[in-house]
């Protein structure tokens, strides 16, 4: 499974796919979705069953013949499986990558135990199987064979979207009233055929999307820029600089919303056992402002740092569920993974949009490695924020040795040819022996 994808050439175009998001469907007379209504249990139903079956049966594949039974025409049938194929291909690879990192964990674990320097409190890793994805809310990934968007012609809607129904000889026309912004963003622009149904508690949701053609700025002799991804820092580049923390104000905001749901916690099981039937929810609103909050947090820091790289290439971690778990070892359970894998997602967004060459690179060791000797090794961080080669003596800000390991991985063929950690281990290892010769260490 290789994941690196390819690197866009400099003056090539580039398209980007931007969504217009949360246009809600207008009901101009009451019980006119209905029909979406009635269609929408089915169709999840439908999607689950091939769903589990891509997942578990056989490999996804977005052209399977139908081979179940539905209420549903055949170009909605259609549209069912290729959805589910995408949800479990990306399943499917997300689980793949999750038992890669398993495996090696385990192997780390055992060569740790085999030399004697496992930690007190280390357990030795156990790999939990993935449950197949539940499908909760409807989602429907709709092109044109079962929902058509036509420009309006009078001036009252933008659209019209043409819904085809479980009534085959029925099709439902619903109005799209498009919003000022986003009227002015789609302005010149030819929006998709393929558009995206959204059901929630609060009604019918439409999202829109167009292409944009991007072409690559970089210069391919530009330098590159390492970026490392944190907690502490959320961004630190080779070139020195740290932007955006979790620590200080969002971390005081993260405490208080902890104390809030445990007083929330006691409330309810007080309530309980006096037997008082509606109790105060548990999920708590200022807890999804936080996890808001924190993400543009990670805009803003990713922004800035692109700005004030405008000539260079960047260069960014495939952050996989080990690293991410070591990373975020700090932060609260329900905050750390989303945030954290949001950075690399914004650095892939925003180099796309300016027409910046990014690179993903392994990220195998970039913590511990000694960007000066090569020499991989825990021991080389004595704590999270410090780096100090035990062979060298190179020390640094544990993010900036980090950044600078990422940035030289670039152009370096050899490691991204490495088919595991341990790979990677074995040849920093020889880089290290190279390096001791050259500079006469015994
Ligand atoms: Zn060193």
């Amino acid at each position: 499974m290789k994941q690196q994808r390819q690197r866009p050439a400099s003056g090539k175009a580039q398209t980007l796919t931007k969504a217009v998001t949360h246009i809600r469907l207008i009901e101009v007379n009451p019980g006119k979705l209905a029909a979406l209504d009635a269609l929408a249990p089915v169709y999840l139903a439908l999607c689950q069953q091939y769903v589990t079956f891509f997942c578990t049966d056989e490999h996804p594949d977005k052209f399977h013949a139908p081979i179940l039974a539905t209420l549903l025409s055949e170009r909605w049938h259609r549209v069912a499986i290729q959805q589910a194929a995408g949800i479990a291909q990306s399943w499917r690879t997300n689980r793949a990558s999750a038992y890669q990192d398993y495996l090696d964990d385990l192997l780390d674990y055992h060569e740790q135990q085999a030399d004697d320097t496992l930690d007190v409190q280390a357990e030795e890793p156990i790999w939990k199987e993935w449950n197949v994805p539940t499908l909760r809310q409807t989602c429907i990934q709709a092109n044109a064979n079962v929902v058509v968007l036509e420009p309006s012609q009078d001036s009252t809607f933008d659209y019209w979207l043409k819904i085809s129904t479980l009534d085959f000889r029925k099709q439902l026309l619903v109005p799209v009233k498009l919003a000022d912004y986003h009227r002015q963003t789609v302005k010149g622009k030819t929006v998709n055929t393929s558009v995206t149904l959204n059901k929630r508690d609060t009604g019918w949701w439409l999202t829109l999307s167009y292409d944009q053609m991007v072409t690559v700025q970089t210069a391919p002799d530009a330098p590159v820029v390492g970026i490392d991804a944190g907690i502490a820092n959320f961004v630190t580049t080779s070139t020195g600089k740290h932007y955006g923390t979790f620590h200080g104000k969002l971390r005081e905001r993260q405490k208080r919303d902890r104390e809030k749901r445990r007083c929330k916690a006691k409330l309810r099981k007080c309530l309980e056992k006096k037997g008082v039937e509606k109790l105060p929810s548990t999920t708590s609103r200022s807890g999804q402002r936080l996890i808001r909050h924190v993400r543009q947090e990670i805009n803003r820091a990713v922004n800035q740092c692109f700005k004030e790289h405008q000539d260079c290439q960047i260069a960014y971690e495939q952050l996989s569920v080990a690293t991410m778990k070591h990373k975020a070892r700090a932060m609260n359970a329900y905050m750390r993974a989303s945030n954290l894998a949001h950075i690399p997602k914004q650095i892939a967004w925003n180099a796309a949009k300016r027409g910046i060459q990014a690179t993903r690179v392994k990220s195998a060791y970039s913590s511990q490695e000694c960007s000066v000797c090569h020499y991989p090794d825990r021991a080389n961080r004595p704590d999270q924020q410090t780096f100090c080669c035990v062979v060298c003596g190179f020390q640094t800000h544990a993010d900036l040795n980090a950044a600078l390991n990422i940035e030289r991985r670039v152009r370096d063929a050899a490691l991204e040819a490495c088919k595991d950690k341990t790979a990677v281990k074995a040849l920093l290892m020889q880089r290290h022996q190279i390096w001791k010769k050259q500079n006469g260490w015994p």
